[in-house]
């Protein structure tokens, strides 16, 4: 093999604004939500996660997602969505006015348990009527597929276990499927592996990789997962993510790295590196107790 092989250009989807700062200690003004959404769209992000609509008491950071998805200015073109963890997450986003809703299923049971308070099977019936509403509301779909390179609590995860989460999140009507390394167990083996099954099962679902920072092995993954053709990577301004008080949870693949990285292989991304770069800087200026490389 004398050269490698890459895609001329990919996505990014861009997840600070929910997942970044979900787990931040203080409130971060709804004001500086609302303007750090605006500088992503104005690098060039085109597909932005920019809340959860998720019981305050749980995730208390999230409380103004209404608001959040009130006062953002929707540019023609870029895709807002918000992650819901369950139907009434999907009613208060429809209400939003959102095109696109991201649901999450963990591939290892107690992982799942843990976060949604269901097992597996009960919540692909969930995301199975989810997809059901959503699609009578003309809004899209994106299923997380958290643990999918190894669990916290379980240790390893079968790739035919998320194979078979991903075939049922596809059924269901996801039109994407991100697979997500939850607290950075993934290697670069399981990073080219699993999506090359993944694209032979998979019927017309996209995938896309979440992975999180694990001491710089996780550009070793998306280089992996790049390779294995998967178009679609998932990163967070500033590289935020991760929370004091939950060991192992680190921050997530900055997306000025990913676009940085993707840039100097002459991948397209459609995102401009300086501002991209100014929105990391913007990002972790707005947090107060992150956790950044
Ligand atoms: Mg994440």
């Amino acid at each position: 093999m004398d050269k490698l092989s890459f895609p001329t250009e990919v996505v990014i989807f861009e997840v600070g604004p929910r997942d970044g700062l979900q787990n931040q200690r203080e409130f971060i003004p709804t004001d500086k939500k609302v303007e750090l959404i605006n500088k992503l769209v104005a690098a060039g992000c085109k597909k932005i996660e920019v809340t959860s609509f998720v019981n305050p008491k749980w995730v208390p950071q999230m409380r103004d997602a209404k608001e959040v998805c009130a006062r953002i200015e929707r540019r023609e073109g870029v895709v807002y969505s918000a992650l819901i963890p369950n139907l009434k997450g999907l009613e208060l986003a429809l209400e939003a006015g959102l095109q696109e809703v991201v649901t999450i299923i963990s591939a290892s049971e107690s992982h799942n348990k843990k976060n949604v308070n269901r097992s597996i099977s009960q919540s692909l019936k969930e995301i199975e009527e989810i997809n059901r509403i959503a699609s009578e509301n003309n809004v899209r779909v994106r299923s997380y597929i958290a643990t999918a390179f190894g669990c916290p609590i379980e240790g390893d995860v079968p790739e035919e276990k998320v194979i078979d989460i991903a075939l049922a999140l596809e059924e269901s009507g996801s039109y994407e499927i991100s697979l997500g390394d939850t607290t950075g167990m993934a290697n670069p083996i399981k990073a080219f592996e699993l999506p090359k099954k993944l694209f032979k099962r998979l019927k017309h679902a996209t995938l896309a990789v979440h992975y999180h920072q694990a001491d710089g092995m996780e550009f070793a993954n998306i280089l992996a997962s790049l390779q294995a053709g998967v178009p679609v990577f998932d990163g967070a301004a500033g590289g935020l993510g991760g929370c004091p008080y939950a060991p192992g949870a680190t921050g997530n693949v900055a997306t000025e790295i990913l676009v940085e990285m993707f840039n100097r292989m002459g991948i397209k991304t459609g995102i401009d590196l300086n501002l991209i770069k100014e929105c990391g800087r913007f990002a972790k200026s707005i947090c107060n107790s992150c956790i950044t490389n």
